[in-house]
């Protein structure tokens, strides 16, 4: 089991000003930073980076939102990070989202929901990859 997950403050939340609040608790919930980045992708970027779900019909929405404004972009390290990032940042949807986590502390919708979360160690490898070269983690 990998103890690294990646994540990303989604536009939604950079807009709003809640980046601070959001590391906070990432931090308080016993993650530790090992990279992290402000950056705006293209679409083709974000694209790219949901793949998988190109044949969604969420798909088109998701990258134009992804791409709409600045993310912050950060690898972290914990014990069972994977599963214990997911459980810190609630459901897809925020409606769905267990009390004090984050999206049901800071997410509007299904769509616009606050933070991504890898799904597995072998995505959080990928995924941390995309945005970060070797010199930039720790
Ligand atoms: P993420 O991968 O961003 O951490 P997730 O793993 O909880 O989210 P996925 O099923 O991987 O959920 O969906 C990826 C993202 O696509 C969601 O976080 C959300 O932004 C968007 N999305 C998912 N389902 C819908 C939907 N029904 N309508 C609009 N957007 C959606
Ligand atoms: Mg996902």
């Amino acid at each position: 089991m990998s103890n690294r997950t990646f994540t990303m403050v989604k536009p939604d939340a950079t807009r709003k000003g809640y980046t601070g609040a959001i590391l906070d608790q990432i931090i308080k919930g016993g993650f530790s930073i090992k990279a992290l980045k402000w950056i705006q992708l293209t679409k083709e970027q974000a694209g790219q980076f949901y793949d998988v779900h190109r044949e969604r019909p969420f798909y088109p929405e998701l990258v134009e939102f992804m791409s709409s404004g600045p993310i912050v972009a950060a690898i972290l390290e914990k014990e069972n990070a994977v599963a214990d990032f997911r459980t810190l940042i609630g459901a897809t949807n925020p409606a769905n989202a267990a009390e004090g986590t984050i999206r049901k502390n800071f997410a509007a919708s299904i769509g616009e929901n606050a933070v991504h979360g890898s799904d597995s160690d072998e995505n959080a490898a990928i995924e941390g990859d995309f945005f970060f070269s070797k010199l930039e983690r720790f």
